[in-house]
C-alpha cells in the first residue's frame, strides 16, 4: 500500500512494462534473465492495483516466489496462470519470501505455504506485527480519537485504522513463518543468492533483496519508480519510521554499484538509476518535513489533525476520509516526531 505521485521518476527499463503503464493494463509475464520471471498478479482493492511477484527458479531446490500478491481467489488465479506461462505450477514453489506484511504481497503465502508445504520467509519485526495486530488496533483507535479528527469523519477513520479494521489475511493465530529474514544472511534458490537488506520505514520488518550477481535489487514498496511509498504503514512502533525509511533510502542508495542495479520493485515497473530515485524520495520527505514545521509555526496549540490541514497532501485533507486520512495525519505525525516537536501539539478529547 502506497501512494502520493513524485518527481524524480525513472523511466521503464521493459517496453512492455513502460507500454502497459500507457495503456492503463496489466503488463504481461516477463523473463528478466534465465530462471527468473515478474508475473504481474491484480487485485480488486487499493492502489496500485496490481502487484509484481517475482518467481525464481532454483533447479533441484525447486522455485521460490517474492511477493506472491493478495489472497483473493482472482490474485490466485492470475498468479497460477502466471505460473502456467513460464511452465511452472503453484505445487512447485517450495519457497515464499515476503517483503513486508502488506497483504498485497503477504496474502498468498500462507495460502500457497498450506497448499504446497513451500516455507515461508520474512523479517521478524513484520511478524511480531502480524502476532500482535488486535492489540494494536486498539492502542491505534484510541490514539485516533485524539488526533482531532472532525466528528463526522471520525467513525470512518476508526473502522480504518482502529479495531473496526478488517480482520487480517493472515489469521494471527495461525499464521507460521519457516525462515526469519536478518540483515546480511543470505538466502540460495539453486544458483541464485539473495543478500537481505533490512530496510526499516513503510514498514518495521520491510527487507530488499539484492542478487549481487545477477545486479538486480528487489525492493518491494521501499523505491517505487513512480509512487512515495508511505512510512509506518506496518503497524505501531517505538522507531521513528520517517527517520528509519530516510535512512533505508540512503542505504540502498549506497550498495555496491547502486546506479547499474535493476530495480525491481513490487509495484510499477523495473527502472535504473536507484541513487537518484532514492535521492527523490528523500527531498520529497524533507520537503513534507518543511511544510510540517511551517503549519506548527502557524498554530497555537494545535490538534494533529489541524496540523495535517495545513500540509499540502495529494488533493487536501479536506477530500479524504477513511484510511487515506488515517494515514495522512498518522504521516503527519511522524514528520512532528522527526522535528521533536510532539509537545507542541494538543491531544483532542
Ligand atoms: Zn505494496
Amino acid at each position: 500500500m502506497a501512494r502520493g505521485v513524485s518527481t524524480g521518476i525513472p523511466g521503464a527499463i521493459s517496453a512492455a512494462q513502460a507500454a502497459a503503464l500507457r495503456g492503463g493494463a496489466l503488463p504481461p509475464v516477463e523473463r528478466l534473465r534465465p530462471g527468473l520471471w515478474s508475473i504481474p498478479v491484480p487485485f480488486a482493492v487499493g492502489v496500485p492495483d496490481f502487484t509484481l511477484c517475482y518467481a525464481i527458479d532454483g533447479g533441484a531446490a525447486g522455485l521460490a516466489l517474492i511477493d506472491p500478491g493478495w489472497s483473493d481467489p482472482g490474485s490466485l488465479t492470475a498468479l497460477e496462470h502466471g505460473l502456467t506461462a513460464i511452465g511452472r505450477r503453484i505445487d512447485d514453489v517450495s519457497l515464499v519470501l515476503i517483503t513486508h506484511l502488506h497483504l498485497d504481497h503477504l496474502g498468498a503465502a500462507t495460502v500457497i505455504r498450506n497448499r504446497t508445504g513451500a516455507s515461508l520467509a520474512m523479517h521478524p519485526l513484520d511478524v511480531g506485527h502480524i502476532r500482535g495486530w488486535a492489540a494494536e488496533r486498539v492502542d491505534d483507535a484510541e490514539e485516533a480519537r485524539g488526533w482531532g479528527v472532525p466528528s463526522a469523519l471520525l467513525p470512518g477513520v476508526l473502522a480504518a485504522w482502529g479495531t473496526g479494521r478488517g480482520a487480517p489475511v493472515p489469521d494471527p493465530e495461525h499464521f507460521a513463518v519457516d525462515l526469519d529474514l536478518i540483515d546480511g544472511m543470505t538466502v540460495d534458490i539453486g544458483d541464485t543468492r539473495l543478500g537481505v537488506v533490512h530496510t526499516p520505514g513503510h514498514t518495521d520488518g520491510h527487507v530488499c533483496l539484492l542478487d549481487e550477481a545477477d545486479g538486480i535489487l528487489f525492493s518491494g514498496d521501499h523505491v517505487l519508480p513512480r509512487i512515495n511509498p508511505g512510512v509506518g504503514l506496518g503497524g505501531r512502533t517505538q522507531r521513528n519510521p520517517l527517520d528509519d525509511a530516510i535512512r533505508s533510502l540512503e542505504r540502498v542508495a549506497r550498495l555496491p554499484d547502486a546506479g547499474r542495479l535493476v530495480v525491481a520493485p513490487g509495484h510499477e515497473y523495473r527502472f535504473r538509476g536507484l541513487p537518484d530515485r532514492a535521492a527523490a524520495l528523500i527531498a520529497h520527505r524533507a520537503e513534507r518535513t518543511a511544510h510540517v514545521a511551517r503549519a506548527l509555526d502557524a498554530l497555537d496549540r494545535p490538534t494533529l489533525y489541524d496540523v495535517a490541514s495545513l500540509v499540502p497532501f495529494h488533493g487536501g485533507i479536506g477530500s479524504m476520509s477513511g484510511f487515506l486520512l488515517a494515514s495522512a495525519v498518522a504521516q503527519t505525525g511522524y514528520h512532528v516526531r522527526a522535528l521533536g516537536r510532539e509537545d507542541e501539539v494538543r491531544i483532542a478529547d
